[in-house]
Parts: C-alpha cells; structure tokens; sequence
C-alpha cells in the first residue's frame, strides 16, 4: 500500500517553518486507514499489548480503533485540565512550543503491557511524557507506535530504551 502518498503536506502551519502532516487525506481512504488499523493491531497482538494510551488528539483516532479491534482497555492521555478525575501529570516540549499531558491515576494499572500510539513522531517529547506516565502507573511499555515518523528530527534516539514503529518515514523536512 502506498501510504506515503495519502499525506498532505502543508507547509507554514500552524506557524512558519512546520511543514504540518495533514492525516486527514488517508482517514479519508478507508482501505488505507483499514490497512494501517490491521497492521498495527497485528503487531500488538504479537507482543501482547493489554492496554492502549492513545494521546490527544489526532491519536485517539489511532487508538480507539486498535482498542475495539484488539478488544483491550483504551487509555487517554490529554492536554492539562480536560480529565475530570485525579491525574498525574509529565511536562515536555514540543517541535511548536511546550505542554503537559496528564492520565487518570487508574487508567492504567500494575503489570499491563502498553501500547502508546500516536498519529505523529516529531522530537519524541510528547511519546517519552506518555511512557512516563505509563510508568508511574506500573505500566510496561512494550511498543510505542506512530503512523508517521519525522526521521530527520531524530525522536528515535529520545526513545531509544522502547521499540518504536512507524508506517511512514520522511528522512528530510520536503
Ligand atoms: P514531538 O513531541 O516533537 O514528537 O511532537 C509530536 C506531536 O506533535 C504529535 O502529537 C503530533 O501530532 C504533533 N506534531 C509535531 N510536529 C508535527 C507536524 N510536522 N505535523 C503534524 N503534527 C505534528
């Protein structure tokens, strides 16, 4: 499957200098999105994923398919002030700037084997928050998935300790 040509890129959004990855392209094929789905639930199953944290927003839409394919709790990990129970929370920057996520205190519990899903891989700062968070839950981290990898920005090195997958890498910003 050709995925690499189902993505938008548009460059100066939201600010000068991000070449933004627009997903909505290939949400829009829905053989391609199934395809992804399908692939990536396979390699969860294969490493005994227990658990889903998806992280907001646009990896929730990963994330809540791979929950109801794999049949495995769904985790969220969301930006501060959006979950309305006890959180814990884990600061990181941005390629655009800085931010929190924050967890449940029980969206994750002692002994799950995680699968942390992402539409994106920039730097790796948002992934390695929601693999703490993971963490300080009891969580192991087993894969940490993304559907697209900015390669050149080098976030595999910020996760080198996890197994890190992606389905489509730009080895340069064009
Ligand atoms: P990072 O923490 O640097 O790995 O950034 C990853 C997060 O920022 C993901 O949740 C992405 O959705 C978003 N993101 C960063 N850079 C881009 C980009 N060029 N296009 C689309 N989303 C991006």
């Amino acid at each position: 499957m050709e995925l690499a040509g189902l993505i938008r890129s548009i460059p100066d959004f939201p600010k000068p200098g991000i070449v933004f990855k627009d997903i909505t392209t290939l949400l829009g094929d829905a053989e391609a999105f199934s395809g992804v789905i399908e692939a990536w639930a396979e390699r969860l199953r294969s490493r005994g994923v227990t658990r889903i944290l998806a992280i907001e927003a646009r990896g929730f839409i990963f994330g809540g398919a791979l929950a109801h394919h794999l049949r495995v709790p769904l985790a969220l990990a969301r930006k501060p002030g959006k979950l309305p129970w006890l959180t814990i929370r884990e600061s990181y920057s941005l390629e655009y700037g800085t931010d929190s996520l924050e967890i449940h205190r029980d969206a994750i519990v002692e002994g799950d084997r995680v699968a942390v899903v992402d539409d994106l891989l920039a730097t790796g700062g948002t992934a390695l928050a929601a693999i703490r968070l993971a963490e300080q839950l009891g969580g192991e981290v087993v894969d940490v998935g993304f559907l697209i990898e900015l390669a050149f920005l080098s976030g595999r090195r910020k996760l080198e300790r996890y197994p890190v997958e992606s389905y489509i890498a730009y080895a340069s910003e064009a």
